[in-house]
């Protein structure tokens, strides 16, 4: 006999209760960490099953019957009684939720708009509100600045043919070299660096699904650098420091669209990333922090490729990318690289 066979009957109306009962239990005791046999309450808001009935209005005949068919989504526990402490969202959570909401209904169709006007006209973004709108809270400073500490970077660039490359090869292209990016317009100088290995040589391949031959340099950071505009996705919680649009920006993932195809030249998502660029630029900023589109991590764009804050060490050395066949890598398989 299975357990789910001894649970009371629920009719139609009971049933109703408990699946809304069910949508608001979150998280249970023995989801808290445990300290000599007491647990510690950390994890969403604490309350009881009883108060959640109280919450959907849920009649007092049905309660007890019910709690035991709920199960905790977090830990798996299934079976309650009435009277039992359980944990609702956390209330920031909850909040951060309303805030996003709120933000997709207010600038949903403005930066859909937005976007389409860039695709037509991209010198042309000061002349669309939403445009005006961004490079006024860049200028104003109503955005989350930085100063990085971190001390490694890196640096890829495919291996095309055979020449073996120097540092001098490892650096940021010559003013009229660069096909554009995401934070660069055609033949600026700018130095692009990921926080590993691994994201630099995503970042750097035309075709993430194909394995290639990838130079990588690292670079050391001996400086702090100052004056980073902030635009790391946080996926669930919006900074306070932003202010609303660029907090839309980020929530629309719009700073991340990925290039699907890169050998084409025409690359509508640069657009909106190349404009904020520029407006960081006028306002003073030093680069930008930003989450990588193609994977975990984060890419930094020094505006001054020449920035002394940063250095190469050591010669570049080839390594041999292979895409990750599974979620479930072997760590101790060293035949990846070389
Ligand atoms: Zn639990």
């Amino acid at each position: 006999m299975y357990y789910e066979e001894y649970l009371p009957e629920l009719n139609r109306t009971a049933e109703k209760f408990r699946d809304k009962a069910q949508k608001k239990l979150k998280y249970c005791t023995t989801c808290q960490p445990y300290d000599g046999g007491e647990y510690i309450w950390i994890m969403g808001n604490k309350t009881s099953i009883d108060e959640i009935f109280d919450d959907i209005n849920c009649p007092e005949k049905y309660r007890e019957d019910i709690a035991e068919h709920l199960h905790c989504p977090n830990c798996g526990k299934s079976g309650f009684e009435q009277y039992e402490v359980a944990g609702t969202e956390d209330l920031h959570v909850l909040e951060e939720e309303r805030k996003i909401k709120s933000i997709y209904t207010r600038f949903e169709k403005k930066l859909i708009d937005f976007r389409s006007h860039l695709e037509k006209l991209p010198s042309l973004a000061l002349a669309h509100p939403l445009g005006r709108k961004i490079h006024k809270e860049i200028i104003n400073n109503n955005v989350k600045t930085i100063s990085i500490k971190q001390t490694n970077w890196s640096r890829a660039r495919l291996v095309t043919h055979s020449k073996v490359f120097e540092q001098t090869d490892m650096t940021a292209p010559e003013v009229g070299l660069s096909s554009g990016g995401r934070f660069h317009h055609q033949g600026q100088s700018v130095l692009y660096l990921a926080e590993d290995d691994e994201l630099a040589m995503i970042e750097t391949l035309d075709n993430p699904n194909n394995p290639s031959l990838i130079w990588i340099q690292k670079y050391i950071q001996e400086l702090e650098l100052t004056g980073i505009l902030d635009l790391r996705n946080d996926w669930d919680t919006l900074s306070d420091d932003h202010n609303e649009v660029i907090q839309a920006l980020l929530a629309f993932r719009y700073i991340f669209e990925k290039v699907e195809d890169r050998s084409s030249k025409w690359r509508p998502q640069y657009f909106l990333t190349t404009f904020i660029a520029d407006c960081a630029r006028e306002a003073g900023f030093n680069g930008i922090l930003y989450t990588s589109s193609r994977s975990y991590g984060n890419n930094l764009v020094l505006f001054n490729p020449n920035s002394t804050a940063v250095h190469p060490i050591d010669k570049p050395k080839v390594f041999i990318y292979e895409p990750k066949k599974s979620l479930f890598e072997d760590p101790d398989d060293l035949t990846r690289f070389f």
